[in-house]
């Protein structure tokens, strides 16, 4: 055996990877040990360009949006939800890491990412920032813009107020629940950029919806939308009580 290869293993006995949920010893030494691996949840590459589902389940039949595109990488549901809970309301802000990694990969499979000038979030207001301390949308932006050698700009977008309650709203209700709360500060930053506006979940869109439609408004020559996860039909629907904003 190679010195190297002999290191290597020396290294994997010594200090084995580990479950990054978890903290289970992971056998393939991957990120995410059989519970807490995501792959179940995987939307497969041949999905809706405009709504980021699979095609057998596109629910939007080819309506437009602000955005040009929008993708993501997971289901919100089973071991995706858990783990966005642990990163969104149990502090766990180490997540961060894989979870941009698949995002980054996705915006590859589907977006083309050399046009990109700029990765931005859609953002908190300070109140929702000084509640929960960080904004999980901004550090999954922050960890792509990374992943994927773009500069990040978490200011883009200023959210004016709150709204409570998204999740409980009726569809129809929700775009106009959020027309008018985002705000861009600096119209010169946005002016004739390709900005790639990142999102943790993504329900019925009207958010990245008004979020894209502002940065248009402001001068953006096109926004591209990613999610890590989209809450299909089932899962947005049930009025369920989590507030998806927070
Ligand atoms: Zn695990
Ligand atoms: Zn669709």
């Amino acid at each position: 055996m190679r010195a190297p290869e002999l290191a290597g293993r020396l290294k994997r006995l010594l200090f084995p990877a580990r479950c990054v949920v978890c903290g289970k010893v992971t056998p393939d030494g991957g990120d995410f040990c059989s519970i807490c691996d995501l792959s179940g949840e995987y939307i497969s590459a041949d999905c809706c360009e405009l709504c980021g589902e699979e095609k057998k389940n596109c629910a939007c039949k080819g309506r437009k949006n602000h955005f040009e595109k929008l993708c993501a990488p997971f289901y919100y549901r089973g071991s995706v939800k858990e783990m966005v809970r642990n990163f969104k309301f149990r502090g766990k802000q180490w997540l961060r890491e894989p979870l941009s990694r698949y995002m980054a990969e996705r915006a590859e499979e589907k977006l083309n990412v050399q046009e990109i000038d700029v990765v931005t979030c859609v953002p908190f207001t300070k109140k929702q920032l000084r509640r929960r301390g960080y904004n999980q949308s901004g550090l999954l932006a922050e960890g792509v813009a990374r992943d994927l050698g773009l500069p990040f700009d978490g200011e883009l977008l200023v959210k004016l107020y709150d709204i409570n309650a998204q999740h409980s709203m009726a569809k129809a209700n929700r775009a106009g629940n959020v027309m008018g709360i985002f705000h861009v500060p600096c119209p010169e930053k946005v002016r004739g950029r390709t900005v790639l506006l990142c999102d943790d979940i993504k329900t019925t869109g009207a958010t990245l919806d008004e979020c894209s439609k502002m940065l248009i408004l402001n001068g953006a020559y096109k926004v591209y939308g990613l999610c890590l996860a989209v809450a299909g039909r089932n899962e947005a629907g049930n009025g369920r009580q989590e507030n998806w904003q927070d």
